[in-house]
């Protein structure tokens, strides 16, 4: 029987894939997409459950996904050149994972082959995000979930 070739996230280097392969490994939990509060003295990060402005939090997605830089500034663009944001990125997050050497879930679409499977596993933010219009103080939505 004939060896299957290793994907391509076992097989590259993060820095070694292509644009779209890139792209793909982001899961759709939209984690990186809530709001995050950082303690001034300590830096410590705290999530809370309240999306981005740009967040639509039924569907895990951004709604203007290719304006965000100019939109929503604060909008962390994950890149091979930026990798020190990762250690900030959600545990599950493909890009954290690979980047400590760790593989992808199984529930991964990239595995699964269904982008609903990180919902599923109850890994996204749907069902339990806030839209950022309907939040108010930030101080009272802080969570302890993304991680
Ligand atoms: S946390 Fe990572 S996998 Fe999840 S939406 Fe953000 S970039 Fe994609
Ligand atoms: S601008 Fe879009 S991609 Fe960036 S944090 Fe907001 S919803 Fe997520």
């Amino acid at each position: 029987m004939l060896e299957q070739p290793a994907p391509f996230w076992v097989d590259k280097s993060l820095g070694e894939m292509t644009p779209d392969e890139w792209e793909s490994l982001c899961d759709g939990c939209a984690k990186c997409c809530l709001e995050k509060l950082e303690d001034p003295d300590s830096g410590e990060i705290s999530f809370t459950d309240v999306g981005c402005g740009l967040l639509d939090v039924d569907a895990c997605r951004c709604t203007d996904y290719s304006r965000r830089a100019r939109l929503m500034p604060d909008c962390q663009r994950l890149t091979i050149t930026n990798v020190g944001l990762f250690k900030w990125m959600p545990k599950t997050c493909a890009y954290r994972l690979l980047s400590e050497g760790k593989d992808l879930p199984d529930w991964h679409p990239l595995i699964t082959g269904d982008m609903d499977s990180v919902h599923r596993a109850g890994v996204s933010v749907q069902g339990r995000a806030v839209p950022a219009r309907k939040a108010g103080d930030l101080e009272d939505h802080i969570v302890d979930w993304p991680e």
